[in-house]
């Protein structure tokens, strides 16, 4: 037992409820359980009980033994004083209120529907990576909406609150706020902290003063990523050599006049990559995005919709990073510009966090609404993730349904949070 599963048996008052008396012998009935309290303090608030005739109105407090009270150090938290009920699976001690008065403790042991904790014990025993694979079949279609819809939410502010987290590190500035995020995605998951730290050492500020000249915007850029080979003076200039000499020239000039740091070439991974998904490139490409756009924040919140994102992701990289995933170093076939996917991606990854976040600091719903059904406009992830759920039968055709989906894997399947989880809470209600 643990007070997990207590927490939900009271909640939904899975126990005997006819005579129910407390430990005392009191006649007790419950007339609203109260709410589950996801902060610190008692376990459910706002609940109201009868005890021998007495309305109580307040919080009550789940333990699986009566001692952990004390084990908690409740007795001395001003918090739990609005407690009117105890309620535990063994009551092991009794506990007192400050002022003497005996704490009605409920003790749920034998009353308990043992159906409840079979389910429960079962679904929690499972090996499988999702818990409830065998039985999600039983599970109705509006349940596994509603653990969509959660789902979907949970990771949308999880993802607006690491944007805002960064817009406070900012001092509010969301054009830089936004210019860090977005090159943090230009990184694809592999490269997202070496990214993150160039955006962090090279102000936005200061890109912007050389927008209008893209070697400026890549000598910047690829100076300050530590990208730039060392070319010795004496070395024939050679239409190979030519494009690094010129970067590097401007970037001496840049850095002197800006006072900027480098970072370490070992900060980048450039193992296992196609061509197409190389930092250089993916560098190169957001140089490009940086000098043709009047604005990132505003550009990707203004955004009426998907096709104009694509519009705009649909980034062609300088000519020599047509032919080139390293420097000094040829493709053998012509690099391709920014994707489908890749600009899915940072839609994904990138856009919609942006506006998320944009939508709660400015107490504006129509935002998330808007980031919801830009969402609903790209196809699906296809991951690991995806196809369990689709071997589920669950049909994963749009962003919005891999995300979600993703989100509730990572948070709560593998964590066995079956009891957050509508799907978990129907399997073991299920009669
Ligand atoms: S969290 Fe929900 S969907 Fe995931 S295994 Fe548990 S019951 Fe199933």
């Amino acid at each position: 037992m643990n007070e997990e599963i207590l927490s939900f048996i009271w909640r939904f008052q899975y126990f005997e409820m006819s005579g129910l008396q407390t430990d005392e012998g009191q006649l007790l009935s419950v007339v609203r359980p109260g709410l589950k309290n996801a902060n610190a303090g008692p376990d459910f608030s706002g609940s109201r009980v009868t005890i021998a005739g007495v309305n109580w109105a307040g919080s009550v407090e789940i333990h699986t033994k009566s001692s952990d009270w004390f084990q908690h150090l409740h007795e001395s938290d001003n918090a739990y004083e609005t407690v009117i009920l105890h309620v535990v699976w063994e009551n092991d001690k009794p506990v007192y209120r400050k002022d003497g008065s005996l704490l009605p403790t409920l003790t749920l042991k034998g009353l308990v529907h043992l159906s409840v904790i079979e389910r429960y014990n079962k679904l929690i025993g499972e090996t499988d990576e999702i818990p409830c694979s065998k039985s999600f079949d039983q599970v109705s279609k509006i349940h596994k909406l509603a653990m969509l819809d959660r789902s979907l939410l949970d990771r949308l502010y999880r993802k607006g609150s690491l944007v805002i987290d960064l817009l406070n590190e900012n001092n509010q500035d969301w054009e830089e706020t936004s210019y860090q995020w977005l090159t943090q995605h230009f990184g694809f998951k592999l490269n997202d902290p070496a990214f993150l730290r160039l955006s962090q050492i090279l102000p936005l500020k200061t890109i912007l003063k050389h927008r209008d000249n893209l070697l400026q915007v890549e000598a910047l850029l690829f100076g300050c990523a530590g990208l730039i080979p060392e070319i010795k003076p004496d070395l024939e200039i050679t239409e190979e050599s030519a494009y690094p000499r010129e970067l590097r020239r401007e970037f001496q000039f840049l850095a002197a006049k800006y006072q900027l740091s480098q970072m370490q070439h070992h900060e980048w991974k450039l193992m296992r990559l196609r061509p197409a998904g190389f930092p250089t490139i993916r560098l190169a490409q957001l140089a490009v995005l940086i000098s043709k756009s009047n604005g990132l924040f505003s550009t990707f919140t203004g955004t009426k919709d998907v096709s104009q994102l694509h519009q705009l992701l649909n980034l062609h990289q300088s000519e020599y990073w047509q032919t080139h995933f390293l420097f000094g170093k040829k493709s053998k076939t012509k690099v391709p510009f920014m994707g489908k996917d890749a600009s899915n991606l940072l839609i994904i990854n990138a856009a919609v966090p942006l506006l998320v976040a944009y939508s709660k600091q400015r107490q504006q719903p129509e935002l998330l609404d808007k980031a919801m059904k830009w969402l609903s406009e790209i196809h699906a992830e296809n991951n690991q993730i995806t196809r369990k759920w689709e071997v589920l039968g669950m049909k994963v055709k749009t962003a919005a349904d891999s995300q979600a989906l993703i989100e509730r894997y990572n948070g709560y399947c593998t964590q066995k949070q079956c009891l957050k989880c509508s799907v978990g809470m129907s399997l073991i209600r299920s009669r």
